[in-house]
């Protein structure tokens, strides 16, 4: 079975794709958004990965990527404890 590409790793935390090199991954951004032409879904950003230490596509921006995290745990935190309203 030669079925060409299938060169990248992927994340077994995230699920993406890994790119060793962040050259590599900004080239891949440039591929993607010349043939998506800015679609809304085209990866446009890179980072760096906390769990694999490699890089990542995202169409978020790093900063946006993390505040989503960090929102969701929030949510999480805080849905528990509403009730708590004495007096
Ligand atoms: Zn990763």
């Amino acid at each position: 079975m030669a079925d060409g590409g299938g060169q990248h790793p992927i994340c077994a935390v995230t699920g993406k794709r890994i790119y060793k090199r962040h050259q590599a991954a900004a080239k891949a951004v440039g591929k993607m958004q010349k043939t998506a032409r800015g679609a809304a879904a085209s990866p446009n950003s890179i980072y760096q990965c906390d769990h694999c230490g490699r890089w990542h596509l995202t169409s978020y921006s790093p900063q946006l990527t993390r505040a989503i995290q960090h929102d969701r745990r929030e949510r999480k935190k805080t849905s528990r404890k509403r009730r708590r309203q004495s007096t």
